[in-house]
């Protein structure tokens, strides 16, 4: 499931003037904003979602652009996610607007399940909805995408994609080899080196000259080409990664703003983890220089951890270590994967104690009740952030 251009529709809803009109959700041109969802009618323009928002408006000068309302996406996202978990148990959200379902012990044919979640969620949410139906998650999102690419025109594509079982392979075929996961632009270079163009060519290629060439992700390559994929269905507390990230309405040098952006972007995904009874092994930093060259450098703990200090400790030493301090950075985040569902008191984190947990416990449930601005750290009060608008990117 994938909702259609999911802010503009959550706009609309709430402005029904917008409806047909070209106009985008996201930052502010004059600040470097980005085109964070645009509505069909704004893509007739060429104007597409992560292209600056300066751009778009030069694409199609009557854009109305409207500034991100998160607060209300994440209210009708929640609102969408618990239709479909009235369906099923097995429910995997990828993001605020995509989630798959594995519905294969519901004794419906999938396409009817499909269409009557559909017209579930446009009548009781009022949003459009495409759907990619499939035997594994690998083709019911490729599916997903393909049919909405077909959709034509100005009002939202509301598919319902179905690749019956066995048809996987030659659904394929023709696709672009970039169409599947885990094959970027470079891959993708790669495999046009040999020759390799569509998913077919990949599907028809000799396995072990691409194990040769790609190691391990030859094997998979060589699978997700024959429409192959035994990933399961797992539900979000198995969630794979979570991650938050700010790009700056300047370039930023000073390392007294990047560390106190880091340790807002920690006390986020803390406090998230800590909602989800999460902790995770792995931290992963993130940056972008303003040539647009991006990095990211992660490292393993012995030990989960959901602690803000121990992510803004590790992530801003893992920072350090690599940033050049020469160039001005552009974007800054971190990210953590590797989940534990228990939080252990560690050894290794001792000097946080029982006292700081419940601490956090108290800072988490203010936030929930009166939003996130309702309480910060002293040390932020006295700091100059404020005045660098910072841009969320989705
Ligand atoms: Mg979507």
């Amino acid at each position: 499931m994938d909702l259609d251009a999911f802010f503009c529709a959550v706009e609309e809803l709430n402005n029904p003037s917008l409806k047909n009109k070209a106009f985008a959700v996201g930052g502010d041109p004059k600040t470097r904003g980005v085109v964070s969802s645009c509505s069909y009618a704004a893509r007739q323009f060429s104007v597409h979602s992560a292209m600056p928002m300066a751009q778009a408006l030069r694409l199609c000068p009557s854009l109305i652009v409207i500034s991100t309302n998160h607060h209300r996406y994440s209210e009708y996202s929640k609102a969408v996610m618990s239709i479909l978990e009235n369906y099923s148990a097995l429910i995997e959200k990828m993001s605020i607007d995509e989630a798959f379902m594995d519905v294969s012990d519901i004794q419906l044919m999938p396409g009817d399940i499909a269409r009557t979640i559909q017209s579930e969620i446009k009548k009781k949410i009022g949003l459009p909805t495409s759907f990619g139906v499939s035997v594994n998650k690998l083709v019911a999102k490729i599916a997903n995408d393909y049919g909405k690419k077909q959709h034509k025109g100005i009002s939202y594509p509301e598919q319902i994609t179905i690749v019956n079982p066995g048809m996987e392979k030659s659904f394929l075929a023709p696709l672009s080899v970039g169409s599947l996961w885990g094959v970027g632009e470079k891959t993708q270079q790669e495999l046009k080196k040999i020759g390799i163009h569509t998913i077919g060519d990949l599907a028809s290629y000799d396995q072990n000259l691409l194990v040769n060439r790609f190691g391990k992700h030859g094997v998979d390559l060589f699978k997700h080409a024959n429409g192959l994929d035994e990933r399961p269905v797992v539900t979000s507390h198995e969630r794979k990664s979570l991650s938050q990230e700010v790009t700056f309405t300047k370039d930023i040098e000073s390392e007294v703003i990047l560390r106190k952006t880091m340790l807002r972007l920690c006390e986020k995904l803390g406090s998230h983890l800590r909602h989800e009874g999460l902790s995770a092994y792995t931290i992963k930093v993130k940056y972008r220089y303003k040539d647009f060259s991006t990095y990211t450098r992660q490292i393993t703990l012995p030990e989960p951890t959901n602690h803000d200090m121990v992510l803004l400790d590790t992530g801003w030493n893992l920072f350090l270590k690599y940033w050049n301090k020469i160039n001005a950075i552009r974007l800054i985040g971190i990210g953590v994967s590797n989940f534990s569902s228990h939080y252990q008191q560690l050894s290794l984190w001792d000097s946080f104690d029982k006292k700081e947990m419940q601490l956090f416990k108290i800072i988490d449930s203010l936030k929930d009740k009166y939003g996130k601005d309702i309480i910060i750290r002293a040390s932020d009060l006295s700091d100059k952030l404020s005045s660098y608008d910072i841009e969320e990117e989705i």
